[in-house]
């Protein structure tokens, strides 16, 4: 055998079925989130390539996860039993212009989805800060983006293929199933397997975004809703140090009327003469292009781009929703901690949703801006850290995201999530023996 017959068979020998799990399992790598702060419960991960097969392994397993991408930051994916993936799954299964829609297989990401989009000429309404996401595992946590008049990314979700506990297909539709339709959509995995999403979609669009920095905080205290309505997406990054925000990222339509004025000073802050990263030691080559460049709605929206880390990667993160009539007293209750919370802290950051009827989104029937923490990899330090958080946020009835970290109780839950008997019954009539249930549903769910 000469050694490049040698090589290609030693490959093909290591792709295989067989050799694959026991290498796995020789190499002793655990399976972990993409931040590396958890390491998940088991290894047995099964990749499902059709519907049938997601039909047939649901079928056999008593328990099972879906795994997205693995970027939540506590333990809702989690399993102690068997993951399924949908990675392979990716790929888009109709756009249809003239019901302003789009279906994808639910291993797809923004990332993959947004630049076929593009090309076709349409655009979603929003995104989050990074591409790299799975579709459904964003809508199953209620991801948002930015923008006083811009819904969390489930909002775009106007049908659902979902595979039960039996293994049955069910389809839920905005159109046609109501309000079990409305519990479904933030569904935290516990419903059963989405195999199919169908987003509403819109006409392309280009973007500038811009960056200032320094905004005094008296300015974001006096006018709060003339900043956050300055633009189509707003963003205020700030450490809470010498009063006063870091960076203001302008996210900008550029159609007439939409179009936000660049003028050298913004209540105060400067404008950045350099693409900047959110967290300013680091490089901005991972950052969307900034300056007011026009690009793809998919190249501003999102703060981090495709193909590049977003964030810092080794972190953590928390974040809270507050009913947007609290926003200044919120966001001044958090800056009175800021000696306890910056040695910790790598950057937080301030942004705006709309309300929608989504029963378990942060922003059920109320405007929200959100109040996020990029931790240092400190579990210890920042489980010490969340409860005086949360407590200075009580007042606000504050509601953590479902994928970042929280210590509030499976009580405090229920009190701030008035649909969460409803989605119980909801979960119990497409999953009565609990099959998707795992600890962060029993605990903070279930429980209640
Ligand atoms: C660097 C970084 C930046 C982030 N920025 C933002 C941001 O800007 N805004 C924001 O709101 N959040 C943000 N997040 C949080 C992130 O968007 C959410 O955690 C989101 O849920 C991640 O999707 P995922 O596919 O990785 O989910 P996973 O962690 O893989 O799964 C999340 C949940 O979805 C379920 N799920 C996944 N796929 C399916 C399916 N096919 N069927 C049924 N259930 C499924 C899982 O079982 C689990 O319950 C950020 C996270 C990171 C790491």
């Amino acid at each position: 055998m000469n050694k490049r017959t040698f090589i290609r068979r030693f490959a093909a020998l290591l792709a295989s079925p067989v050799i694959s799990p026991l290498l796995a399992w020789a190499s002793k790598i655990k399976l972990k989130n993409w931040a590396g702060n958890l390491e998940y419960s088991t290894d047995r991960l099964y990749s499902a390539k059709s519907l049938e097969q997601v039909q047939s392994y649901v079928k056999k397993q008593s328990k099972l996860k879906v795994l997205g991408t693995r970027h939540c930051f506590n333990n809702i994916a989690d399993s102690t039993h068997n993951f399924l993936s949908l990675k392979s799954m990716d790929d888009v299964v109709v756009l249809e212009p003239e019901a302003h829609t789009v279906t994808v297989h639910a291993g797809m990401t923004y990332g993959q989805l947004c630049p076929y989009l593009d090309s076709r000429g349409y655009a979603l309404h929003n995104l989050a800060s990074l591409p790299h996401i799975s579709i459904a595992g964003a809508c199953s946590t209620a991801t948002h983006g930015s923008g006083e008049k811009n819904g969390n990314l489930a909002t775009a979700v106007s049908a659902l293929e979902i595979v039960t506990e039996a293994g049955e297909v069910v389809k839920l539709s905005r159109l046609e199933d109501g309000e079990a339709f409305l519990g479904a959509v933030v569904g935290l995995g516990a419903l059963g397997v989405i195999t199919k999403i169908t987003l509403d979609i819109q006409p392309t669009f280009l973007m500038r975004q811009y960056v200032y920095e320094n905004l005094p905080l008296s300015e974001v205290k006096n006018h709060f809703d003339a900043i956050e309505s300055s633009a189509y997406s707003v963003s205020l990054f700030t450490d809470w140090q010498k009063e006063r925000v870091n960076e203001v990222w302008i996210k900008s339509r550029v159609e007439e009327g939409q179009a936000f004025d660049a003028t050298p000073e913004f209540f105060g802050a400067k404008r950045a003469t350099k693409n900047l990263h959110p967290i300013a030691e680091l490089s901005a080559e991972n950052c969307t292009e900034q300056m007011g460049v026009p690009g793809p709605w998919y190249e501003r929206l999102p703060h981090f781009r495709m193909g590049f880390t977003p964030s810092a990667g080794k972190e953590l993160q928390s974040e809270y929703f507050v009913p947007r009539q609290h926003a200044v007293e919120a966001i001044l209750a958090v800056e009175r901690l800021r000696d306890q919370v910056s040695p910790h802290l790598m950057i937080s950051e301030i942004r705006t949703i709309a309300a929608d009827n989504l029963w378990l989104s942060p922003c059920y029937e109320q405007p929200c801006i959100t109040i996020h923490f990029t931790w240092k990899q400190d579990w210890p330090a920042v489980r010490k850290l969340l409860p005086v958080i949360e407590k200075e946020l009580v007042p606000f009835k504050a509601r953590p995201h479902w994928g970042k970290l929280f210590t509030m109780s499976p009580a405090e839950l229920k009190f701030i999530y008035k649909k969460l008997p409803d989605f119980i019954q909801l979960s119990k009539k497409y999953d009565p023996q609990g099959k998707f249930r795992n600890e962060f549903l029993s605990t903070n769910v279930f429980r209640n």
